[in-house]
């Protein structure tokens, strides 16, 4: 709930600047905004916008980020860029649409014109509107317009109602429906206000029904009466907390017509019901959709199953009886299909549909009868577990549940297997609101997806100071960013055959300022899902061709040597890559055959036909290109002969193996002699014995890099290995006879 047509307020508000006084005060307010989007143009742009509005703007790549921040403090407005993905977006506008506050966000979808078919959807997704990308300033100024005149309705409409329940604000935001007649039936007083339009739709004038529950009831099919009266009867009396009736109703003209009425009881601070507000519509021209409008209110239409009201209510329900009496604590279960959308895009949206509609019956048979299994949105679903006294009682659920899929699924012949991954979340007297359980089940899904799909995770402390800390980190990049916070250091590999520095490669460094000095373990993976990682590779790519521009500059007797850089797969994937390399190279004078690239082999593994592209220009600037931690994806060696590559990076884990177990050991010799066959260099990453460099060079390795040369090296002390070895190049002779008389070659300098 908590959303407005859209058309109706296209048609009232006018996307005109704002004139009265009072807006131009309201104008000063300030907004909150949230935008996400992985595009560095569009978040500039629109931050700007943005902040000229007077928002108060922060940006995200992560949806997830957006959707755990808005959890906590709902913004005014969330800009979402539908090339996030779909389901990210669809994720996220369901989170914003159930915010359980008064609070209304507005969305805005960005959406790239070729995925103009997406509009409709989108809108009925509970977007409010959209902007086409490329973004047209003007166009985006007019939607903001239309949005911001909604939200100054909105602040009218909830000063005026700040004494009512917030209930009733949210649903008559959410009843903003053209066609639909209000109701509003105040239980002290017992009158009931109709609205113009209610009675508009019986045939009558404004003035010609007086404003009294009789007036309504009178005109009720006598056959129809009584269930429309008991249930009136029953939410006076706090019994039920929403109502959906179907029931004739007679016009004026004499002709009953059927109409469907929807309402929800509003409380007051003390749980006391104090008014009922409904809308009233006419569903007797929609006879074939007739169906459809009578389950869209409590039902999910697809499954059947109660949708996110009646589980909301429930779940109050529950946190109202457990807040009272602690024997009664209750669990909730959040769970979405592991990898559904492989199977909407392989089998198409209807099999998609089955599925699911498969799932909510075995999930229910699984279920005790008095727990509710309600259908969330999309493949998402929430369980309540009601009535138990640990969380013993919920993860038996849990198993009994996963259990169900052992089985396939027959789609009309069609066997699919699917998982499930389960998140946990049990009462305890220090949550605040039932939402709060939501999002932490939802938070320990998304651990029990990280543990191995087909699983399940409880909600604990530690989950939630981890989720905060990424939110932390996410900040700390960003700031870093700007701040300069990064160091490259400098790994030597060193040429087996000549002893000599055949390069080093650059890897990032980050030099927080109160955790000191961090490995890229502790942040890549957030910069990449962030999007940070476009930035930073850029930055290193470019100190470390600097760089090396210098040493060349500064020692002859090193101008071969070659400079390795990372390059992240988002990277590699962006359609500016390889401009940017060349960019880099020209602003730091070294010549393309000086710089390697490492990528992954699941990068190209999975975009061969992409990648092999951008590889071939890369190469045409003279670049070359190595495989990092090669023989940990799936590529096999034959298959590489399609790409442009030069050099094979050995993993880590083999090398360190290879003297202990036969197994790494032969996968090492293979990938040497293959490699050889290809006309391919090789790298052994992490050789850290003299045992293991001994068994390399049996195997004929190329060259090696690993702490048993050095560990990644400051710039200054990578420097001085320059010069030490500019007259005796054959380093690896030296470091032999170092490690023989006990000597380090190396100050230990690595983390
Ligand atoms: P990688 O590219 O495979 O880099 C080699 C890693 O192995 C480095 O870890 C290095 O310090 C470590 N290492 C080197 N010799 C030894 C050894 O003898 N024993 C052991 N145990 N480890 C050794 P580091 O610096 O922590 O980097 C980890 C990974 O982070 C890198 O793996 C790379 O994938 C990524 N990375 C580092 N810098 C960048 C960057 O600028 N951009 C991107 N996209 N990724 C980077
Ligand atoms: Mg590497
Ligand atoms: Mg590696």
């Amino acid at each position: 709930m908590g959303f407005f047509n859209l058309d109706s307020w296209l048609a009232q508000s006018p996307s005109s600047p704002p004139s009265t006084e009072a807006e131009r005060t309201d104008e000063i307010r300030h907004r909150e905004a949230m935008i996400c989007t992985r595009d560095h143009g569009v978040d500039n742009e629109l931050s700007e916008l943005l902040a000229e509005r007077g928002y108060e703007c922060s940006s995200h790549r992560n949806p997830r980020a957006v959707r755990f921040a808005a959890n906590r403090t709902p913004p005014d407005l969330v800009v979402i860029d539908w090339r996030v993905g779909e389901p990210n977006a669809v994720k996220l506008a369901s989170t914003l649409n159930s915010n359980p506050d008064s609070h209304v966000t507005s969305i805005l979808a960005l959406v790239p014109s070729e995925e103009s078919d997406a509009l409709g959807k989108i809108l009925e997704l509970g977007f409010n509107d959209f902007v086409m990308l490329p973004l047209d300033r003007a166009v985006l100024a007019a939607r903001l317009g239309m949005i911001e005149s909604r939200m100054r309705e909105l602040d009218q409409m909830q000063a005026l109602q700040k004494d009512i329940g917030q209930e009733y604000q949210r649903f008559l935001i959410a009843s903003g429906g053209i066609g639909d007649g209000i109701w509003d039936l105040d239980l002290a007083t017992e009158t009931v206000h109709l609205s113009d339009r209610w009675k508009e739709m019986l045939g009558y004038q404004k003035d010609e029904i007086e404003d009294v529950l009789e007036g309504w009831l009178s005109r009720v099919h006598p056959e129809d009466l009584t269930r429309l009266r008991a249930i009136i009867d029953a939410s006076i009396a706090g019994e039920v907390s929403v109502i959906e009736q179907r029931y004739r109703m007679q016009m004026q003209n004499g002709d009953y017509r059927w109409m469907l009425t929807r309402a929800e009881v509003v409380k007051n601070e003390d749980g006391k019901a104090i008014r009922i507000v409904g809308r009233q519509t006419d569903v007797d021209e929609e006879d074939e959709s007739r169906e459809a409008v009578r389950t869209s209110g409590l039902q999910d239409s697809l499954t059947r199953l109660p949708n996110r009201t009646v589980l909301m209510d429930r779940m109050h329900h529950a946190f109202a009886r457990a807040q009272r009496d602690s024997e009664q604590s209750f669990a909730v279960l959040f769970f979405d299909l592991d990898r559904f959308k492989n199977v909407n895009d392989s089998l198409g949206h209807i099999t998609g549909d089955k599925l699911l509609r498969a799932i909510a019956k075995r999930v229910e048979k699984a279920c005790r009868p008095g727990d509710t299994v309600a259908r969330f949105g999309g493949d998402e679903f929430v369980i309540l577990v009601e009535d138990i006294k640990d969380i013993r009682a919920a993860t038996v659920a849990a198993e009994r549940i996963q259990e169900e899929f052992r089985v396939p699924f027959d789609l009309d012949g069609i066997e699919v297997f699917t998982t499930i991954s389960i998140g946990i979340a049990l009462w305890n007297s220090n949550y605040k609101r039932p939402e709060d359980l939501l999002r932490d089940s939802d938070t320990a899904m998304y651990r029990a997806k990280a543990m191995g799909r087909n699983s399940f995770a409880v909600f604990d402390d530690d989950m939630h100071s981890h989720v905060v800390a990424i939110l932390h980190l996410e900040n700390d990049l960003r700031r870093a960013l700007a701040r300069e916070e990064f160091r490259v250091f400098y790994q030597p590999i060193l040429s087996v055959a000549s002893g000599r520095i055949a390069g080093f490669e650059a890897l990032v460094r980050w030099q927080h300022p109160e955790r000191g000095l961090l490995l890229p373990g502790e942040f890549i993976m957030v910069a990449e899902e962030m999007g940070a990682i476009i930035q930073l590779d850029r930055w290193v790519a470019d100190q470390a061709c600097k760089q090396l521009r210098i040493w060349h500059q500064k020692f002859r007797a090193h101008s071969k040597a070659t400079m390795s850089v990372n390059l992240s797969t988002t990277q590699l994937m962006r359609p500016d890559v390889v401009a940017g390399i060349d960019l880099i190279l020209r602003n730091s004078g070294l010549y393309g055959q000086s710089l390697k690239l490492e990528v992954t082999e699941s990068v190209l593994m999975e975009n061969a036909q992409y990648a092999s592209a951008v590889l071939e220009q890369l190469r045409s600037l003279n670049i070359a290109i190595s495989i990092d931690d090669f023989g940990t994806g799936y590529s096999s060696l034959a298959y590489l002969r399609r790409f442009e590559i030069d050099t094979l990076k050995i993993d880590y884990s083999f090398i360190s193996r290879m003297l202990e177990d036969e197994d790494s050991f032969e996968i090492v010799k293979t990938i040497i002699i293959m490699a050889k066959n290809l006309g391919k260099d090789t790298v052994a990453e992490g050789v850290e014995t003299r045992s293991q460099l001994d068994a390399l060079i049996d195997l004929d390795i190329d060259m090696i890099q690993g702490f048993f040369v050095a560990p990644a090296l400051p710039a200054e002390v990578a420097e001085s290995v320059l010069e030490r070895t500019a007259d005796s190049p054959n380093h690896l002779e030296k470091i032999l006879s170092d490690r023989m008389d006990g000597t380090a070659s190396f100050p230990a300098t690595n983390s």
